[in-house]
């Protein structure tokens, strides 16, 4: 019985939580609520992801973005031509929402690719309830997959996200293969053949960040940059040294990130960056942020430079200017395993 009411509070917990949804530019969405944050490409072209959340906020996922990709297909451009002359002359019959009318778009396209910035389960955990849409289903009045259309999407991420992924003990793989990434990439960076919605997608692998198979997605056109777990507003980095994450590969990947952003003035507007977890950020906040990951750094390394023991350099409290910020004393990410992993990662043997 008292499982039952547990298994119950899990369910209510889960009903309860909502994705929301911010318009980013261009083409981009961000939806949080899923885990990690998700990317939204929606367009005409249907809909491409950058991580796929939980599994168990699959459903709202799928939801959400249909919801989006059906209002964008059907919504009217803006008419942004005044005379005679113009195709949708306001001077005679048609008008951009008679237009709408008239030409009856197709159904828009579902899910075609899930990229994947890591293997962490908050990024991945929707794989393959997001990609695997079955034939003919009817999902708000739309059947899916429209012809032409392939029934699932294509899974990407860098090669060390799957290696990782199937990696055997005992005969069993580390998570089950239907999670697993259908294409992978090797290398420093991998492009979508063709457009998508419209603009060119760049994926960039920053090796030994976060993990050892961090990938961070740039929309060409739409200026926006997705950048997985190497920046997040609401923790410091998170350095996985278990899985070949490194401070100084997270610090480069930030960096990484300010080489391909602009800023529109002084560092804010621009390009726009959509980080693994927390707000949606600028120029300005991803310097700041990469700031703060080199100032910590200078400190550990120069502590373990003088001598300094792991507790010794926790006691001296690197961090404590940023903690109001990103500190945490208790669950998945502390500030404690934090300092840990700089001063294993700085240290010369580990
Ligand atoms: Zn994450």
């Amino acid at each position: 019985m008292k499982r039952l009411i547990f298994l119950f509070l899990i369910a209510a917990a889960a009903f309860g939580q909502d994705i929301h949804v911010l318009p980013v530019q261009g083409n981009i969405y961000m939806l949080v609520g899923a885990g990690g944050n998700i990317a939204a490409s929606i367009g005409r072209d249907g809909i491409l992801l950058v991580d796929a959340g939980t599994s168990q906020m699959s459903p709202k996922v799928l939801s959400t973005v249909l919801q989006l990709v059906t209002a964008v297909a059907a919504s009217p451009g803006p008419n942004r031509c005044v005379g005679l002359h113009c195709p949708d002359s306001p001077y005679r019959w048609s008008s951009p929402s008679l237009n709408a009318l008239i030409a009856s778009p197709g159904p828009p396209k579902p899910i075609r690719y899930i990229i994947n910035t890591s293997m962490d389960p908050d990024h991945t955990g929707g794989n393959e309830a997001l990609s695997a849409l079955p034939a003919d289903s009817k999902i708000l009045g739309v059947t899916f997959p429209p012809v032409g259309v392939a029934p699932t999407a294509t899974v990407i991420a860098h090669e060390n996200v799957l290696g990782r992924m199937s990696a055997e003990t005992k005969g069993k793989p580390a998570v089950a293969s239907g999670l697993w990434p259908t294409d992978t990439y090797r290398g420093s960076s991998y492009k979508l053949s063709e457009f998508f919605n419209g603009e060119g997608v760049q994926l960039f692998h920053d090796p030994a960040a976060h993990t050892d198979g961090d990938s961070m997605v740039y929309f060409r056109y739409s200026d926006v940059i997705a950048a997985g777990d190497i920046l997040s507003t609401t923790s410091y980095p998170v350095i996985d040294l278990a899985k070949g994450g490194t401070i100084q590969g997270a610090l480069d990947g930030l960096n990484h990130i300010l080489d391909i952003a602009i800023p529109e003035f002084r560092s804010q507007g621009g390009t726009l960056v959509i980080p693994g977890h927390g707000r949606l950020c600028d120029t300005g906040d991803v310097a700041n942020y990469r700031n703060m990951v080199a100032i910590i750094k200078d400190r550990v390394a120069d502590s373990i430079k003088k001598g300094m023991t792991l507790q010794q350099v926790k006691a001296s409290k690197p961090t404590l200017e940023y903690d109001g910020l990103y500190g945490a004393t208790t669950g998945a990410w502390t500030t404690d395993m934090f300092v840990e992993a700089v001063y294993k990662s700085l240290s010369p043997k580990r």
